[in-house]
């Protein structure tokens, strides 16, 4: 049975499906007017995990996560460089889809575009004014919040103390503070569509609840997301779905920060370091595994150091990998749960990592049981055990690969020769001793190697 945290109840739950053996979930994606900074990158590592362990689990997963291709932010980058809408979305789009691939996130089965709906969006918003839970203003068209009698259940607070802390801003034809913009009315310059309405485009909370429940059904499992989405976003489409009587999703689970010193990690904060930036300075791999090394809903820090310390856990997997000679799994997790992977396997170590795994992804248990591992296997075959300790390496490698993490043996992993060849590039850096360090850098290019200076120090890759 798995557990998992459900952001409504405010506890770890069975994860009661809707079809036994079948997983759908949703997770909001990205709005492609930017470079996809580091947050991203953890919620789409989190989630990809998570259904990743599903599927070794022998369920079924259904995955959708959708683009965010129409919004205040595309078009005001539009105006600001010049540029048609679509072009901008067109390249981040693009950096996006790059950026998932490189941090080896699984390709979702569906994808929808926030475009690709606007029919819809339209249709429901119509049947919300007909039946009084929307009102139209100057601007646009507006849902009543007071329609839905539990609002607030996300946020853990009743509607009343919701509108006592609501900041009052912009539009005063709103009849509350909460309301929210369900259809914005056209300007001159900007995409719009036509409706019955009035021309204009959709606000943002309103395609994920027509995508989710077309793509997945009334009821559908599972909703994740960030959880700076958690109020309002996903409050507001709950009430969207609510108002249409239609049965959403049966559980909500959301992933913690990522913190810059203490500060969240946001463009809006200024402290913006784009995840495309990070994934040029390290390998991508190291990223997945801090994200492992912390719990899916705690903060977690991305500093030169805690990258540092990602990548010298890496290189002893790696290690491991080289001197067992394993083969790379990562990637194919969803022909990991086939069995051959587990005849001779170490037993005990399955049964402790499935253990953490299903009390609600609890990778940093897991995580540190593989690497207790991993020191058992190589201290087993330093002392002859030769056997015993090949089947502990595999086991590692196969739990790696359910959590999407390759273990790389082959000639992209750096040796350990060309390692201290880095680690004192490094010091003579810190001393700097730039005589020293360059030669040391001739030293790895003669050894065929890229080099280039880090966030966390020399980083060495093939050409
Ligand atoms: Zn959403």
């Amino acid at each position: 049975m798995i557990r998992l945290f459900d952001s409504v109840h405010g506890e770890v739950r069975n994860l009661s499906l809707r079809n036994a053996g079948r997983v759908s979930m949703y997770v909001c994606g990205p709005t492609v007017d930017n470079l996809p900074h580091i947050g991203h990158g953890r919620f789409s590592l989190v989630w990809d995990v998570a259904r990743r362990w599903f599927t070794f689990e022998g369920l079924s997963v259904h995955y959708v996560t959708n683009v965010t291709d129409v919004d205040d932010k595309i078009i005001a980058r539009a105006r600001a460089e010049s540029r048609d809408e679509a072009d901008v979305v067109k390249q981040y789009e693009g950096e996006w889809w790059d950026a998932m691939e490189r941090l080896g996130v699984a390709t979702p089965d569906d994808a929808p575009h926030a475009t690709d709906y606007i029919e819809d969006m339209v249709e429901l918003i119509g049947s919300f004014l007909e039946r009084d839970v929307a009102y139209l203003t100057s601007d646009g068209v507006y849902f009543d919040v007071s329609s839905v009698p539990d609002y607030g259940l996300l946020a853990g607070q009743p509607l009343e103390s919701l509108r006592a802390g609501a900041r009052v801003e912009g539009n005063d034809e709103k009849r509350s503070p909460l309301d929210f913009a369900l259809w914005k009315n056209a300007k001159p310059g900007e995409p719009s569509w036509s409706a019955p309405f009035g021309p204009g485009r959709p606000g943002w909370h309103t395609e994920c609840v027509v995508m989710s429940l077309d793509l997945l059904g009334d009821g559908f499992d599972l909703h994740c997301g960030g959880l700076d989405l958690k109020f309002p976003h996903h409050e507001n489409e709950r009430a969207q779905a609510v108002a249409a009587n239609r049965a959403f999703a049966r559980h909500w689970d959301h992933n913690g920060w990522v913190m810059v010193g203490d500060e969240k990690m946001s463009k809006s904060l200024g402290n913006f370091t784009s995840l495309t930036d990070l994934l040029e300075r390290t390998d991508p791999r190291a990223y997945r595994l801090l994200v492992l090394r912390s719990h899916y809903r705690s903060p977690i820090e991305v500093t030169e150091a805690t990258v540092a310390d990602a990548e010298r856990a890496l290189a002893r997997l790696d290690s491991l990998a080289r001197r067992f000679d394993l083969p790379a799994l990562g990637g194919h997790a969803f022909e990991l749960a086939s069995t051959h992977h587990w005849e001779g396997a170490s037993l005990e170590l399955f049964e402790r990592v499935t253990a953490a795994m299903n009390d609600d992804l609890d990778t940093p248990l897991a995580v540190s049981d593989l690497f207790e591992a991993v020191s058992l296997a190589n201290a087993g075959a330093d002392a002859g055990h030769e056997t015993s300790a090949r089947r502990l390496a595999q086991s590692i490698n196969v739990l790696f690969g359910a959590l999407g993490l390759s273990l790389l043996a082959g000639s992209h992993a750096v040796d350990d020769v060309s390692r201290q060849l880095v680690a004192d590039r490094d010091a003579a850096r810190r001393a700097k001793n730039w005589a020293e360090a360059d030669r040391l850098r001739d030293e790895l290019v003669a050894r065929g190697w890229v080099v280039e200076d880090g966030a966390a120090g020399t980083v060495v890759r093939r050409p």
